[in-house]
């Protein structure tokens, strides 16, 4: 399989630009879920650019929403 890392990025909306996983999600994902983390893509715009990758974050992020 090809990798997509181009059509990738023009979805993702990870506002980290130096991040080197950025387009790849198979690693972006990996290293998130073994830092118990949820990556970036998951999160609304105003949390996601707080950096905060927590899954106790994205919790509270969503039911501040509600
Ligand atoms: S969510 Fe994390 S790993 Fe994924 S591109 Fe953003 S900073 Fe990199």
């Amino acid at each position: 399989m090809e990798c997509r890392k181009t059509s990738n990025l023009e979805g993702c909306t990870c506002s980290y630009i130096g991040c080197s996983k950025k387009g790849l999600c198979c690693e972006c994902v990996s290293y998130h879920r073994l830092n118990n983390e949820i990556p970036g893509c998951f999160f609304p715009k105003d949390a996601e650019k707080t950096y905060d990758r927590s899954i106790e974050n994205f919790i509270r992020t969503y039911k501040l929403k509600k």
